[in-house]
């Protein structure tokens, strides 16, 4: 369900046309409906709710829509935010996330950002490996304080949607073994400056299927059984995020009642605090990219390139994942569909959006939006060719804001200095 329709022959979002938008901000521009957001956080929590886990700390994943309207607009529903860098931590502060409600995650954490994440008072750090479980014990002690921290455990069961994204196998640099995680989670429980509390996992992203979820999920239980056998006190199970969207051409993913009702079922009579990291399922659906086309150039051989002035900078996921994203025309022209290969200005052949796809036939001048783009989309854009980072506007009802207003090319040069003998 998301809140992007057509009204009068014109998509809109909530109650706004994206022309009135595009108009405003320019293009390449990112939209993000409030109401979609909305729901689908509160859609997702009170599944959660009604599968028996209690009040779950729903920490929305930060790398998949880094905008501190965005966060600010699921902060205020009691969000948290799953955090992988001092960036993120900052943003989600920003946004006013109570720093009891930041996790922080990722594989690579330096000390100074352990250092501020421990100033900030964060709610735990994960811990991905035993160098870093030592690093933030040195850390923690010489600040005087005790991390609150949970260990990262890799399950080994293959999920996700693509290479790039599925986190959950051993061959992945993420997480430890489960014998790992007891030892550690023991050692950690004897060390200054640690506490241990939890446990986590995250086995990948856009996973469509609940098998392996369920498989991981119920490991992560045994686990918990395990530590507490040995007198160890775990007080909450972290079980990431990785629930997949429909991107239209896949399998539809499983809803949050399916998920939430599996996780009950594997959890039950399981008495602990749970968290959950997503990401994808609650931002992608919540935003779309509206470019404009500026070409229709037709080749002798046939194939016909729309020309847009979005590029793979601005979204980078069909040429880093071959995404697939819906395009739609935002007034779309009677007619039989055409076949296009969709393309931007790049100097790349990379910078392809699709090839062969039938739209409504186009004109130079019109605008298309790509649907589902509100996760790891704005947050992966670039400056690549020197184009400015794009634009994003916050919709709620018939109001729209520019949340992030296109940078200018003197912004842009002014940030760079030259060496001394030049
Ligand atoms: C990326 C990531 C998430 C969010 O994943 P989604 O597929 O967007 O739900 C959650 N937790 C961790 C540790 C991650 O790296």
């Amino acid at each position: 369900m998301n809140h992007f329709e057509l009204r009068g022959g014109e998509l809109h979002c909530e109650d706004v046309p994206l022309s009135r938008i595009a108009e405003a901000a320019g293009t390449p521009v990112y939209v993000y409906s409030s109401a979609t957001l909305e729901r689908h956080y509160t859609v997702l929590r009170d599944a959660l709710r009604s599968a028996g886990l209690g009040e779950p700390l729903i920490a929305f994943a930060v790398k998949a829509n880094s905008n501190v309207a965005v966060l600010r607009t699921l902060s205020a529903l009691g969000a948290g935010a799953d955090v992988v860098s001092e960036g993120e931590i900052r943003r989600a502060l920003a946004a006013g996330v109570p720093a009891s409600r930041i996790v922080f995650s990722g594989v690579g954490k330096t000390a100074g950002e352990i250092a501020f994440a421990l100033q900030s008072g964060v709610a735990e750090l994960n811990v991905e490996s035993e160098p870093e479980l030592k690093l933030i014990d040195q850390v923690a002690q010489s600040l005087g304080q005790r991390a609150k921290i949970a260990i990262r455990v890799n399950p080994d069961v293959e999920a996700g949607g693509h290479a790039k994204i599925s986190t959950g196998k051993a061959e992945n640099k993420f997480g430890v073994s489960f014998a790992e995680a007891e030892r550690l989670y023991a050692n950690a429980s004897n060390a200054a400056g640690l506490s241990p509390v939890g446990v986590a996992c995250h086995i990948g992203s856009q996973i469509t299927d609940l098998a392996p979820m369920e498989a991981a999920f119920s490991k992560m239980r045994g686990l918990v059984e395990r530590l507490r056998g040995q007198g160890l006190s775990v007080e909450r199970l972290d079980l990431g995020g990785g629930l997949g969207v429909p991107y239209f051409n896949q399998p539809a993913p499983p809803t949050p009642s399916d998920y939430a009702a599996m996780i009950g079922r594997v959890m039950a009579g399981l008495d602990i605090a749970f968290a959950f990291e997503p990401g994808r399922v609650i931002a992608a659906n919540a935003g779309v990219l509206v470019a404009r086309v500026l070409h229709v150039n037709a080749r002798p051989q046939g194939r016909q390139f729309l020309v847009l002035d979005a590029a793979m900078n601005d979204l980078l996921r069909p040429a880093m994942y071959d995404a697939w994203h819906d395009i739609r025309p935002v007034t779309p022209r009677p007619g039989p569909p055409v076949t296009y290969d969709v393309v931007g200005p790049i100097c790349e052949t990379g910078d392809t959006f699709t090839r062969d796809r039938a739209l409504p036939p186009l004109e130079a001048g019109d605008l298309v939006a790509f649907m589902t783009a509100g996760a790891y989309g704005a947050a992966m854009a670039s400056e690549y060719n020197s184009r400015l980072l794009v634009p994003e506007v916050l919709v709620k009802g018939a109001d729209f804001a520019i949340v992030r207003p296109r940078e200018t090319y003197d912004a842009m040069l002014a940030r760079e200095r030259p060496a001394p003998w030049l």
